[in-house]
């Protein structure tokens, strides 16, 4: 059984797989507590890998799903992968603070960590692989995150309800692109746009 927040349909909203249609599935709780943490992940519903993936396949179309949370890793496992994987045939895809390992099978990882922002966010990044590496940024030293192997590296504005501090944290984060140009802007397009 997987204590699940909530399984919802919509388009990944960040980093490399924006715009793509996804089934989300949220995981609920997390080992760390950010400052800036957006998810209310906590509330949850025990659920069995049949009905996770009944709820996943009213969405026969999508070609993805994301596992997110909270911090996913801390439920899942091998089986669980692969079990969700052959029955619903779709790719499976990963958003990880990293402080956790993974378990094979997986087909795509957004590693986001958390290290150095505040919260308890000093436990420590396990992982140092991952297709994408997406860093919410808040003017940190970029060097720390040097010895991650990443196909793709994203920095993110830390998003917040301030419109004021909300552009002051574009204008940063646009400013460490262009100063640090191996890495791309992400934005949180869902949001942007208004859903989910
Ligand atoms: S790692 Fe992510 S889900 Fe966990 S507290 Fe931080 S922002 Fe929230």
């Amino acid at each position: 059984m997987w204590k699940v927040n909530e399984i919802f349909y919509s388009l990944q909203g960040e980093g490399y797989n924006t715009g793509t249609a996804s089934v989300f599935i949220r995981l609920s709780g997390c080992n760390l507590h950010c400052d800036f943490c957006d998810t209310c992940h906590e509330p949850g519903t025990m659920m069995s890998l049949p009905d996770i993936v009944e709820q996943v396949m009213q969405y026969p179309d999508a070609p993805l799903i994301v596992l997110t949370g909270g911090e996913p890793s801390l439920w899942i496992d091998e089986a669980f992968v692969m079990g969700l994987k052959q029955m619903t045939g779709k790719r499976i895809a990963i958003e990880t603070n990293g402080t956790h390992p993974l378990p094979n099978g997986i087909d795509w990882v957004t590693l986001s960590p958390k290290t150095g922002l505040g919260g308890n966010g000093d436990v420590p990044v396990v992982l140092d692989c991952c297709d994408e590496l997406k860093v919410v940024y808040l003017g940190q030293d970029l060097a720390q995150y040097d010895n991650i192997t990443a196909s793709y590296r994203y920095l993110q504005p830390c998003w917040t309800d301030d419109p004021e501090k909300r552009k002051h944290n574009l204008l940063m984060t646009v400013q460490a692109v262009m100063d640090n140009p191996q890495w791309r802007l992400s934005l949180q397009t869902h949001r942007i746009l208004g859903i989910k």
